[in-house]
């Protein structure tokens, strides 16, 4: 709504219009993620483990005090939420340095140019600490504890609000395939967006400016990332975006380097399938716990749905760092 009518709409209709747009992204999304955890947390059964997702849903509300109350009362601008979501890898230099979107004016309104340097402060550590942590702990940081884009949605609304009632569906064979080219093309254009912002910021082009650049952003953003991720988050599975999110898929890698993987050796498996089930990424992990081998996977995004629901308590989410931590434990236990 801000987005793209706002600008051409009158000074007055114009700051109603943000005013109450503002309201909705921090004050009430902030209120609706606290109340949709809480809903969850009793609506998940009360015979069923809920440790990951009880960690997944702080994570979601720290973040959202952090995004939509702290950070813009601190850099007095209240679009600040749009820097935290995937979209920056790919929308920053649009959104940030052309001056005729609303994100622009709403950081250099308060506080001019120096809006643009507290905006790119808050970019720069905010994706140290998602590229450092993904390092550490793997995609379950960013996808299943800071992603105030699909992963909030997905996770905090997922029991409170079962999809009208309906059993989120499974991603099938043409889905998946659909969603993989969707990630090949809204990777390429990540990196064609992010390498404008580098080219920009260096002074070798100036393109940020350019009214075809804004349009074709503004309607991937719209179609391909908003929309698209809403329908499929209504009619299949509610982390259907996460399949091909740019900032996920670049996650992906990193978790590989981090050595993120489901351990499946924690105790026999006894083939009940829940996990298979529980599973919102659709990947088959009954079938390598039979095996006692981990589940490694790129579209792994964390969550800890099968280790909770596993009822023999197999199955753990681990990563290079996490196995350190969990050896040094174990180690002071012992001393002690
Ligand atoms: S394998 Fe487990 S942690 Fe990974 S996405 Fe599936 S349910 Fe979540
Ligand atoms: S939920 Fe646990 S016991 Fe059941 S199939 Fe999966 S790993 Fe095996």
């Amino acid at each position: 709504m801000n987005f793209a009518v706002a600008p051409g709409a009158s000074a007055e209709t114009s700051h109603i219009i943000s005013e109450i747009w503002h309201f909705y992204e921090n004050e009430f999304k902030t209120i609706l993620i606290f109340a949709a955890a809480v809903l969850s947390l009793m609506l998940i059964k009360k015979n069923e483990r809920n440790v990951m997702r009880r960690r997944n849903f702080t994570g979601f509300i720290i973040a959202a005090i952090i995004v939509h109350i702290t950070g813009p009362a601190l850099t007095g601008t209240k679009e600040l939420y749009f820097f935290s979501m995937p979209l920056p890898w790919s929308s920053f230099s649009i959104q940030a340095f052309n001056t005729t979107t609303a994100f622009h004016e709403s950081f250099t309104g308060h506080w001019g140019v120096a809006g643009l340097g507290a905006v790119l402060i808050f970019v720069v550590l905010y994706n140290i600490v998602v590229f450092a942590g993904t390092l550490l702990f793997g995609r379950r940081l960013q996808c299943s504890q800071l992603c105030l884009f699909n992963g909030f949605a997905s996770e905090v609304f997922s029991a409170a609000f079962p999809l009208n009632g309906k059993k989120p569906r499974k991603a099938g064979r043409v889905l998946k395939t659909v969603f993989s080219v969707l990630r090949a093309v809204l990777l390429s254009a990540a990196i064609f967006f992010t390498l404008t912002s580098i080219l920009s910021a260096a002074g070798f082009i100036n393109e940020v400016n350019n009214p075809l650049m804004y349009k074709i952003e503004t309607y991937k953003y719209l179609s391909v990332e908003l929309l698209m991720a809403m329908f499929f988050w209504v009619v299949f599975t509610g982390r259907g975006y996460c399949y091909y999110c740019p900032a996920g898929t670049v996650l992906a890698f990193i978790s590989k380097t981090a050595g993120q993987r489901i351990r499946t050796d924690l105790s026999d498996c006894i083939g009940c399938g829940k996990c298979d089930k529980a599973c919102p990424m659709s990947i088959s992990i009954k079938e390598q716990a039979l095996k006692g081998k981990p589940v490694i996977s790129m579209n792994c995004v964390g969550c800890g749905h099968c280790v909770d629901v596993c009822p023999n308590e197999t199955l753990g989410y681990s990563t290079w760092f996490i196995d350190l931590i969990n050896s040094i434990r174990r180690k002071r236990k012992l001393a002690d």
